[in-house]
């Protein structure tokens, strides 16, 4: 069985059939779904999506593109919700300098803010980074969580192992399946088996077989593991209980959560 380890299931897109979406994975074999948020705007709707199906875990935290809408004590209340809720990991949480420049400072502060909650915490961060992988870096190595997902990973081969050395494996997705990622599929296809998970990002990133229908769902994921196999000429039964065990070491508490 698969993990997708990255899943938007509270947009609309997944949330108004997710019963049918939830249906879709099983019988594709994709048992685990981590979800995180963006906002404190979709917190309790991810906690209930996760109380309804067993096979939905989430993740609370802010996303760098979303800070529009933080405010004042928005740290505070992320605490109070990682304290009184099952949240697997803190994310998703980051740096996205591609999309925007214009709030770098913003963007750092609150990045550092929830780096020292998770330590806090003890739990995993789920990142994502765009344009911004050695800012990155440099914030990892000064506040020292216990790891994670880098999501939709999309950097050097250095930068790889310098995110794997910190204790993070490295997420691939739809983008890898374009004919033109040549460069995501020779990571995905070259670096340690052991540093992989693999994910939807649904319903965003559409893989190459659903063209520009924006319906992604976390049901791709085996299609998408198969075209990882494909690429890195594995057996997709051996490959599937690898990636569940790097999933698992990434996110601890999914393993409690998959008895
Ligand atoms: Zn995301």
């Amino acid at each position: 069985m698969w993990i997708d380890s990255h899943c938007h299931m509270d947009r609309e897109l997944l949330y108004q059939n997710s019963e049918k979406v939830i249906n879709a994975c099983i019988t594709e074999g994709v048992d685990r779904i981590i979800i995180p948020s963006v906002s404190k705007a979709n917190f309790d709707k991810i906690i209930k999506i996760a109380g309804k199906y067993k096979q939905c875990v989430y993740a609370l935290g802010f996303h760098p593109m979303y800070l529009s809408e933080f405010e004042d004590g928005d740290l505070d209340l992320l605490e109070q919700y990682l304290l009184n809720n099952n949240a697997v990991a803190v994310g998703e949480i980051g740096l996205d300098l591609f999309a925007q420049k214009n709030n770098q400072l913003l963007q750092e502060t609150i990045f550092q803010s929830q780096l020292k909650i998770a330590k806090k915490f003890d739990l995993p961060v789920i990142m994502h980074v765009r344009g911004a992988i050695d800012l990155v870096l440099k914030n990892l190595r000064k506040i020292k969580v216990r790891g994670g997902i880098a999501h939709a990973f999309n950097g050097s081969f250095q930068q790889a192992d310098q995110l794997i050395e910190l204790g993070f494996k490295l997420g691939f997705g739809g983008v890898m399946t374009y004919p033109r990622s040549k460069h995501i599929q020779a990571l995905a296809k070259q670096l340690p088996i052991e540093a992989i998970v693999l994910e939807t990002d649904s319903p965003d990133m559409p893989p190459e077989w659903l063209g520009n229908d924006e319906n992604n769902q976390p049901k791709e994921l085996r299609k998408i593991a198969e075209f990882f196999c494909h690429l890195r000429g594995l057996e997709p039964l051996k490959a599937a209980g690898i990636i569940r065990v790097n999933t698992i070491e990434a996110i601890p508490k999914l393993g409690e959560l998959c008895t």
